[in-house]
């Protein structure tokens, strides 16, 4: 059975104070969330400590949306996997297009990075998706596939999440439809040697379309930005039908 897995990503929104509101408003509307759906937020790392310490009897669990490869070193500004398990990290994004677009992330580092989640037992959420430019040239299928081959030399996919996020979807408002992400996450999977990877669609999730995407067999969960941000909207998503 694939796990459904819900994810918030927080990007770099968020102070302490605004995190632990946020866990104040979305607390209640975990009562009827069914038990089976894992629900995860992917916080900067300023907030996790806090966002860890007042976690305690709530079924949320905690992500970071980076990880270095060495568990200590001069690496100025990076995190590393021991730093985050100390603080009951248990997911971690990796390869986010924001990463590979403006802070040079390649499919070698993204590799390396995976690598150190998996060596903390941290599970890794690989993101993987097509420019606006490379679908209009018809080379979506090539590029993720390109992806998924060099980013998983020597992964364990026991443990992997892969998170389908077309580019050109995320933070715009045009969603992929519904359809479409389903076939690119089955082309994702025939990919895959382990057919029990869970696989998210991510790019403009919002209240309105959760329903349509989660309804899609081969879509097992969701990455969402924008609309993890305030507890009502997180809180219908996660509550999808
Ligand atoms: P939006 O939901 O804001 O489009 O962001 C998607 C995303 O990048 C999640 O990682």
């Amino acid at each position: 059975m694939r796990k459904i897995i819900l994810a918030g990503n927080w990007k770099m929104y968020k102070t302490q104070a605004e995190s632990l509101e946020f866990l104040e408003g979305f607390k209640p509307l975990l009562e009827d969330t069914p038990d089976e759906r894992e629900i995860v937020l992917c916080a900067p790392f300023t907030a996790l400590p806090v966002l860890s310490k007042n976690m305690h009897g709530l079924r949320v669990r905690l992500g970071a949306q980076n990880i270095h490869w060495e568990e200590a070193g001069a690496y100025t500004g990076e995190v590393s996997g021991p730093m985050l398990a100390e603080l009951g990290v248990r997911y971690v994004i990796v390869g986010h297009s924001e990463r590979r677009q403006y802070f040079g992330e390649t499919d070698e580092t993204v590799n390396q990075r995976l690598k150190a989640a998996q060596r903390h037992r941290l599970r890794p959420i690989l993101c993987v998706g097509e420019t606006k430019e490379q679908r209009d040239a018809g080379q979506t299928e090539a590029h993720i596939f390109s992806q998924l081959e060099k980013d998983l030399v020597g992964i364990d996919q026991g443990n992997l999440v892969i998170a389908y996020e077309p580019i050109w979807a995320i933070g715009t408002g045009e969603t992929c439809e519904a359809v479409e992400a389903n076939r690119i996450i089955g082309l994702i999977r025939s990919k895959l040697t382990d057919k029990n990877v869970t696989i998210q669609y991510g790019g403009s999730v919002k209240p309105n379309n959760i329903d349509e995407i989660m309804a899609q067999p081969e879509i097992d969960g969701v990455l969402v930005g924008g609309a993890s941000l305030q507890p009502d909207s997180w809180g219908q998503i996660v509550n999808y039908k």
